[in-house]
């Protein structure tokens, strides 16, 4: 259903209740006359702007972040206008709590906090009905789909269906930052068990109890939901998150070519990555190509990452092999090398030749990166010795802990600029206050794929782009890295200040859909203002007049 046709049947209580259409108290004397609201709302008329007002009052009243998710989720689910006004206008402070770090604690506590559903939940069990599910859904011009099966949610592992808070929050980030229609937006959790224990045992616990599928099983789901996507939702562009590496780097293979889909924690997080490391080199300067990048975690973010550098690499004219040599990994059993025999494949690219190193610090001493990126969520693994000998062979230092929640982080802000008496260039996956350290204050930078997810989503829904590419991703990160202002990095910031996301967002989009005309990937006509394009599908948080 529209907006528009939901509005010509909405009235009275149900017109409260439609979280689209809801104005509470702002509904005029003249549309609570015309759409049966008199009496059900309090006398005085109050503007969006008195709305936003009381919204942030009694969201800093809060207790703990968490009180503020909860307040705000069902904000949301009250009244989506105000909400996103509220989020938009509030960038730094807010996201913070609708997204990482504080969603991380919103999922591990969702069995208790769930109120409303704000997307579908498909199971196991659904085998063979899934497009009845997905037709279940009030709106029909889905264009953006996040789906999670919980495997990998954040770096807190399994946590089943309990994950769907990291799709809902996802998707208000789609709509905030990059202005897609919040009725355009569907949340999946794809329930395919759980191997968390603690969760199964829990009688509270919301999902099915029982072993996560895997091999056939799994596939055969997967493969009905993505083709129900195709027949109910054409138009959907298919987000993967927060999948376990074993199926997500197999579904990207199999999709990408098939489908408008993309892995954001394989791809997004290479493209913010990339362009952190481009801001950086305006710091330290030389080339990409002068550099030498150490990951410790070899997973979607770690192999990621490296992939899209090699992209990078190859056009400032390396060769392949080359520019994979200039990428090295830490997993859990050491540095990634040929002659070991525990490799998964999507490791293999990086394996080179060195003899085994076992530990992080003694891959630091061997390899001397340039600089050092941590996506294992693994936290506090960036010790005093290893920071300080990132410092000893570089004057200034990239060290990127990417893993979120902010418990999981690497190092903090403060331990990384303590240990190098300020020479680090640093940035987080969840983001840390301003550190002042002998009188410089540093503002580090987030690394979050959040600067690029919700561009590319918007760039490819205003070209109506068939498909997905790596290489969006690299013009997204080039984009990114050039929004950066010489007073961001002055204060140690490689990202834009957050609060211009939007303006982000319109020009990784424009960069996005030119790319996607360029490369006969879209399906509507070429307009002469490809910007134009894009910002007339941007969302904005304004009530309509009714009457
Ligand atoms: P993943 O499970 O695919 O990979 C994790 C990797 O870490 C694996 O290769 C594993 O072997 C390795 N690892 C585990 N313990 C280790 C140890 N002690 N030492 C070295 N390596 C170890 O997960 P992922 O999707 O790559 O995500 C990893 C982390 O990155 C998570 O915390 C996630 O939140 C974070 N991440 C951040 C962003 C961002 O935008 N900042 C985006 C994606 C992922």
């Amino acid at each position: 259903m529209t907006i528009d046709t939901e509005l010509q049947t909405a009235h009275g209580v149900a017109l409260l209740h439609d979280p689209l259409l809801n104005k509470g108290t702002s509904f005029t004397e003249a549309e609570r006359d015309a759409l049966g609201l008199r009496g059900l709302l309090p006398p005085k008329v109050t503007t969006l702007e008195q709305q936003c007002a009381k919204v942030l009052s009694n969201v800093r009243r809060k207790a703990t972040d968490l009180d503020r998710y909860t307040y705000l989720i069902s904000l949301q689910e009250r009244n989506a206008t105000l909400f996103y006004r509220v989020v938009m206008d509030n960038m730094f402070e807010l996201m913070p709590i609708i997204y990482t770090p504080t969603v991380g604690l919103a999922c591990q506590r969702y069995a208790l906090i769930f109120r409303r559903p704000q997307g579908l939940f498909i199971s196991a069990n659904d085998r063979g009905r899934i497009a009845d599910l997905l037709r279940n859904w009030p709106h029909t011009d889905v264009r953006m789909i996040v789906v999670t099966d919980g495997e990998r949610i954040l770096g807190l592992g399994d946590l089943g269906a309990c994950g769907m808070g990291i799709p809902v929050g996802k998707l208000s980030l789609y709509t905030a930052c990059a202005g897609i229609a919040p009725a355009q937006c569907l949340p999946v959790m794809l329930d395919v068990g759980t191997n968390n224990k603690m969760l199964r045992d829990d009688p509270l616990y919301i999902g099915l109890s029982q072993d996560r599928l895997r091999g056939p099983m799994y596939d055969e789901l997967v493969e009905e939901f993505v083709t129900a996507v195709q027949d109910v939702f054409p138009k959907a562009c298919l987000q993967f998150e927060d999948f376990g590496n074993t199926n997500a780097f197999r579904m990207l293979r199999k999709y990408e070519k098939r489908v408008c889909t993309f892995n954001d924690d394989i791809q997004g997080t290479a493209g913010v990555t990339l362009a952190g490391l481009y801001g950086s080199l305006r710091i330290t300067g030389g080339k990409l190509v002068d550099k030498k990048f150490l990951f410790q975690g070899a997973g979607e973010a770690g192999v990621g990452i490296c992939n899209l550098i090699v992209r990078a690499l190859m056009a400032e004219g390396l060769s392949e092999q080359a520019a994979r040599e200039r990428c090295w990994l830490v997993d859990s059993h050491g540095l990634v090398v040929k002659s070991r025999t525990d490799l998964a494949e999507h490791k293999l690219p990086f394996a080179h030749d060195h003899a085994p190193v076992a530990d992080l610090l003694a891959a630091v001493e061997a390899i001397k990166p340039t600089a050092l990126i941590g996506v294992s969520g693994m936290p506090a693994t960036f010790t005093e010795a290893i920071v300080k000998t990132m410092g000893h062979f570089n004057q200034r230092p990239v060290i990127f802990a990417l893993s979120n929640p902010t418990s999981k982080a690497e190092c903090t802000a403060e331990q990384a600029y303590t240990w190098t008496d300020g020479r680090a260039i640093f940035a987080s996956g969840s983001p840390f206050p301003p550190f002042t350290l002998n009188g410089v204050t540093h503002v580090s930078g987030q690394g979050n794929n959040s600067y690029v997810f919700p561009g590319v989503g918007l760039g490819v829904i205003a070209s109506g782009a068939t498909h997905v590419t790596d290489e969006m991703f690299f013009v997204a990160a080039k984009t990114l890295a050039s929004l950066v202002t010489e007073s961001d990095l002055a204060s140690g910031n490689v990202y834009p200040d957050l609060q211009r996301i939007r303006e982000v967002s319109v020009k990784i989009a424009a960069a996005v859909a030119e790319l996607a005309f360029a490369r006969n990937l879209a399906s509507v006509p070429r307009p002469r203002d490809i910007t134009e394009l894009v910002q007339s599908h941007m969302y904005q948080p304004l009530y309509q007049d009714y009457v």
